[in-house]
């Protein structure tokens, strides 16, 4: 048995990056992994979803030629060949991350691994033959699994969870979903771009609850496009089957409850962190319902045993599972880095997108600081004009006193690929002004993120002034 420096349990985008990053500085590296490399953003997250949003937005635009002149007759959707490309795209990467291993010298192991101690692991293959693998440092990187609400007919099998959403063999004809987070108005936009009848259903007074309301109220405006049906503020009873088939949720409370009819349920009400049958016990290793217990250098309670990812239950992001994958390989590696939890990005690919970053108006207040805010429309964006798709804003939150950033909110086109500005000002910690006196490119998008630096003064350049108060 060959003693490595660093094994890691799961080759998600948090296990992975660790796992070149600790090559990269020198480590003996093992990566076990029981299903494909890349986990759930690779195999059934991210990717593949992008990729079917991506055919959901060419159809968009196609439909949107005639504004154009551009008359493109009867157009129609293949479904099984979208799913096909989408697959396609998803093994492409899934060789690169492949390639990437071999180019590091990293050793990939295909097995369920479990902790027996804090420096063994012992991995289960396919053929439930047992290997142990000794190690230095350990990296648990064992990503999420969907959570489901334990109501009556959660189990049948017209409700799907994200796995089930990404195997349809068509279309469907209407659909329900459970829960205004990420997933479900990712797939609600998916499938309602493609022509299925799709109604939301969340329990919270807002979709999206944890972005800023102005946000959150401009984005479901924008999905009844699509004829995405929202409600908020509703909780969902229980599912039955009803006659061929289709499913009968039933929603909302004190006597006024609504049946909804549809042939498939999403459940997309979170995931949890994947902590079973990984020998934390056994380790020793502090966890709970929320996830693995670490500090800011990404080490458990147990030394040497580290965690990162979804399996920490902070944030279920991929950026940030692999943040924290570099965090922990440097430290495993004797290095010192901690994470910055400051400047986390977040982004929806909904049409129009939503992204980002800090502090909400609201949570800034909370926090005490004296805040001034900023607002710039796409309607008001040259760039947003030629592209036709003018709706939604940019909101800039910044301290009132010494003007830095403390959050910028984006929805509207290119929202995920904008916010990216905002991550580098604030890691910066970056003025409003600082944004706002960098010559933007024009025309582009960008513009909007710079006049709603300006507005933070009231001086954007492209919307009438202020009124005086
Ligand atoms: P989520 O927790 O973000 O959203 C789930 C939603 O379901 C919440 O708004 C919640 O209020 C609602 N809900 C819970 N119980 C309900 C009930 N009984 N009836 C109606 N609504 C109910 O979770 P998600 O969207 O499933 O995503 C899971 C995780 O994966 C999240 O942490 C998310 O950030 C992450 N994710 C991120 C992206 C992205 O960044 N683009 C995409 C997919 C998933």
């Amino acid at each position: 048995m060959v003693e490595k420096d660093i094994v890691i349990i799961g080759g998600g985008p948090g296990g992975y990056v660790a796992a070149i990053r600790a090559a990269q500085l020198g480590g003996k590296v093992a990566l076990i992994e029981k299903e494909e490399l890349g986990g759930t953003c690779l195999n059934w997250g991210c990717i593949p979803t992008k990729a079917l949003l991506r055919g959901a937005e060419i159809l968009d635009i196609i439909e949107g030629g005639k504004e154009y002149g551009v008359l493109a007759g009867a157009v129609s959707v293949d479904f099984a060949k979208l799913m096909a490309r989408k697959d396609r795209a998803v093994k492409t990467l899934v060789g690169g991350v492949t390639g990437l291993m071999k180019a590091n010298g990293i050793e990939v192991i295909k097995g369920a691994a479990r902790l027996v101690s804090p420096q063994k692991v012992e991995v289960v293959n396919s053929k439930q033959e047992k290997e142990i693998h000794q190690a230095r440092k350990i990296i648990i990187a064992s990503g999420s699994v969907s959570a489901e609400i334990p109501i009556p007919g959660a189990k049948l099998s017209g409700v799907i969870d994200s796995y089930g959403a990404l195997a349809l063999k068509q279309v469907p004809e209407s659909l329900v979903v459970i829960g205004a987070g990420p997933i479900g108005l990712e797939f609600g936009t998916v499938y309602a771009a493609l022509g299925a009848k799709v109604t939301v259903l969340e329990l919270l007074p807002q979709v999206l609850p944890s972005e800023d309301p102005e946000i959150a109220a401009a984005l479901e405006k924008s999905l009844r496009r699509f004829k995405i049906q929202t409600l908020t503020g509703v909780k969902v009873q229980k599912i039955a089957e009803g006659s061929e088939g289709k499913m009968l949720v039933t929603a909302g409370a004190g006597g006024e409850e609504k049946v909804f009819p549809a042939q498939y349920v999403l459940m997309a009400v979170g995931r949890k962190p994947n902590v079973e049958g990984l020998g934390l016990e056994e380790a020793g290793v502090k966890f709970s319902r929320k996830g693995i217990e670490v500090n800011d250098r990404m080490e458990t309670n147990v030394p040497g045993v580290y965690a990162i990812g979804d399996v920490t239950g902070k944030w279920l992001l991929a950026h940030y599972a692999s943040a924290q994958g570099e965090v922990a390989a440097k430290n495993a590696l004797g290095q010192e880095e901690q994470m910055d939890e400051r400047v986390v990005p977040r982004c929806v690919y909904t049409i129009p997108e939503v992204a980002s970053v800090g502090l909400t108006e609201q949570k800034a207040g909370e926090e005490g600081y004296e805040v001034k805010v900023g607002r710039f429309p796409f309607s008001a964006n040259g760039k947003a004009a030629i592209l036709g798709e003018r709706t939604g804003m940019v909101k800039m939150v910044a301290d009132g006193k010494y003007g830095e950033i403390l959050g910028v909110h984006i929805v509207g086109p290119h929202a995920t690929d904008l916010i990216g500005e905002a991550v580098v000002a604030m890691r910066l910690e970056g003025t409003a002004a600082d944004v706002g006196r960098a010559i933007h490119p024009h025309p582009t998008l960008t513009e909007a993120v710079m006049e709603a630096a300006f507005d933070v003064d009231g001086t954007a350049v492209h919307i009438p002034p202020r009124r005086k108060a």
